[in-house]
């Protein structure tokens, strides 16, 4: 017969996180940039104390667990304290993505039932227009003092963060509960249908920081400082926010400033040792420090993930300013990070490119999450790093069903990511495409990943786009979609050229269009619908 373990049974809460940065790390510095500009400097200690008074205030709103209250914010101190505040209490913490089209922030609002919303002053436009289609939300609170708490036409019931926690006593005491309780919710972007919301467990949240904070992941300490420019409202800025706390490592928050000299001001002057983000975030910055001929005197590792880091930005990075970059990939569907790479002793004796090219992958899973690829009849494929087939996870931070969703998401106990990956035989999985994306020419694959990679490594590319359009012949044809940097010539025979020496001669795009600027949805990332729409007919 089984033995029961005799050890005791604490559930893994959230308030726990805060408590034990309280009483561990209580003077090690949070520092966040306000929304009108200045930066604000307190301690974990601190942070806890107000997280304490806004559990109290919510209390006196008459929220009780299970209420949701929604935030449209960026990354700062009383954002973070709101992730402690609302969980601890046994309420669920709903990060709106303020990119969203109104009409799905009002949806995803009401789906949620938010009683009350923490916004920033930079959005106050955004909840005047969407307030009245919001009859649950009793209070509007702006992540604010008075002073600049903006007045919003039309909406009367607006307070002030720092009015309503000013009066409450900074003493609480956390709820105890079970660990499988839901604590934050965020929603899938919906380009396909209506935004989905997973409800991501204390259980979850508290595991993937867990391992997230380890050497070879994001890796926090008491000796790094960590400056997530992944958004707090996506994702759970991929648990930094609730693992930088449980370490005792100092934590820095952009507030809204993410442009290239914001980034680069507040890297330096905090000194941040690693930081996190999606490439595009990175490359904005890297232009703006190539341009300037600055350096990073600290940052010694840069976290991204969200779409594919291309392997000519990573060499930037750790040729030019010996900045390591990691690669991990995830979803909203697994609570933050679910796989990560990091180079191996023996990749470290390849030549610096072949190293690059394994940072480019995206990785091995987590502990506590099973990864494979499968065919369409749902077969488990080879660990060969060539059969390519949808990747399927599993594990303690994954998605098990949406949001009031009547049924599971999995399939035979697994999570359909939509993604089209590769498994090498010692587990590096690398991403090829998403399903709604794939270019099958021919009917062989054709990475749309790899050619936008690919592409991004001529020096006068800005941002590439391949998509996959029906051809009389092959099925579908790859088309590139370019923006060149400014000021660059490029014409169509050069990038083809630059190719055909990079790619499989049947992958060269078969015709290349350049603009201006592509479609960047919610999340930061190309949108290729409305690419597909518009160049559809190409090639008939
Ligand atoms: P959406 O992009 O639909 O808003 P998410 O923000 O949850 O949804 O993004 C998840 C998707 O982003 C993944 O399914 C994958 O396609 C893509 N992705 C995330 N990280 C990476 C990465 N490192 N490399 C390539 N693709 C990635």
């Amino acid at each position: 017969m089984l033995q029961p373990g005799l050890m005791m049974d604490r559930p893994l809460l959230i308030s726990d996180i805060i408590e034990h940065a309280a009483a561990q790390y209580g003077d090690v510095d949070v520092v966040s940039r306000e929304t009108h500009g200045p930066l604000f400097r307190y301690n974990y200690a601190r942070c806890a104390r107000r997280a304490r008074q806004l559990a109290n205030a919510l209390a006196g709103l008459g929220l009780k667990p299970g209420s949701a209250v929604g935030s449209i914010a960026w990354n700062n101190h009383r954002h973070l304290e709101a992730y402690f505040a609302v969980s601890g209490s046994g309420m669920v913490m709903h990060t709106c993505n303020p990119r969203l089209a109104p009409p799905q922030l009002i949806y995803v609002i009401n789906h949620a039932e938010d009683e009350v919303v923490l916004f920033d002053a930079t959005f106050a436009p955004l909840v005047k227009g969407i307030a009245e289609h919001c009859p649950r939300v009793r209070h509007w609170v702006c992540l604010a003092d008075a002073e600049n708490t903006p007045a919003i036409e039309g909406v009367a019931n607006v307070v002030a963060y720092e009015d309503l926690i000013a009066p409450q006593p900074d003493s609480f005491d956390w709820p105890v509960f079970d660990e499988r309780t839901g604590a934050a919710l965020c929603y899938t972007s919906g380009t396909t249908g209506h935004p989905k919301g997973v409800l991501y467990s204390h259980r979850a949240i508290v595991l993937n920081a867990m391992a997230g904070t380890v050497p070879h992941v994001i890796g926090l300490s008491p000796s790094e400082t960590v400056l997530p420019v992944v958004p707090m409202f996506h994702i759970n800025a991929w648990c930094i926010p609730y693992a930088a706390p449980m370490v005792g490592a100092r934590l820095v928050l952009p507030g809204p400033r993410l442009d290239g000299a914001g980034l680069h001001g507040l890297l330096e002057s905090e000194k941040v040792t690693v930081s996190a983000g999606v490439p595009t975030i990175w490359l904005g910055l890297m232009q703006y420090v190539e341009q300037n001929g600055l350096r990073f005197t600290t940052m010694r590792r840069t976290i991204v993930g969200g779409t594919a880091m291309p392997a000519a930005l990573i060499a930037r990075f750790a040729e030019g300013y010996d900045v390591e970059v990691r690669h991990g990939w995830g979803m909203t569907e697994t609570t933050a990070v679910a796989t990560f790479g990091a180079l191996t002793p023996a990749d470290r004796e390849k030549p610096a490119a072949e190293q690059h090219a394994v940072v480019a992958r995206q990785g091995k899973s987590l502990y506590g999450v099973d990864i494979k690829v499968v065919d369409e009849q749902g077969n488990t494929l080879p660990r060969d790093g060539v059969s390519q087939g949808e990747l399927m996870v599993r594990g303690h931070w994954i998605v098990d069903r949406y949001y009031k969703a009547e049924s599971s998401a999995l399939r035979d106990g697994w999570f359909p990511t939509g993604d089209i990956a590769t498994i090498e035989p010692g587990g590096r999985m690398q991403i090829r495409d998403r399903t709604k994306d794939v270019i099958k020419s021919g009917g062989e694959w054709i990475s749309s990943i790899d050619l936008e990679n690919a592409a991004l490594g001529h020096p006068a590319v800005a941002m590439a786009a391949v998509v996959g359009i029906k051809h009389p012949k092959w099925d579908e044809r790859p088309l590139l979609i370019l923006v060149r940097k400014p000021g660059q010539a490029l014409e169509k025979d050069q990038i083809l050229a630059f190719l055909s020496e990079r790619v499989a001669k049947w992958w060269v795009p078969d015709d290349v269009v350049f603009v201006d600027s592509l479609p960047v949805g919610g999340t930061g990332k190309v949108q290729k619908t409305p690419l597909r729409e518009q160049y559809g007919n190409l090639f008939r």
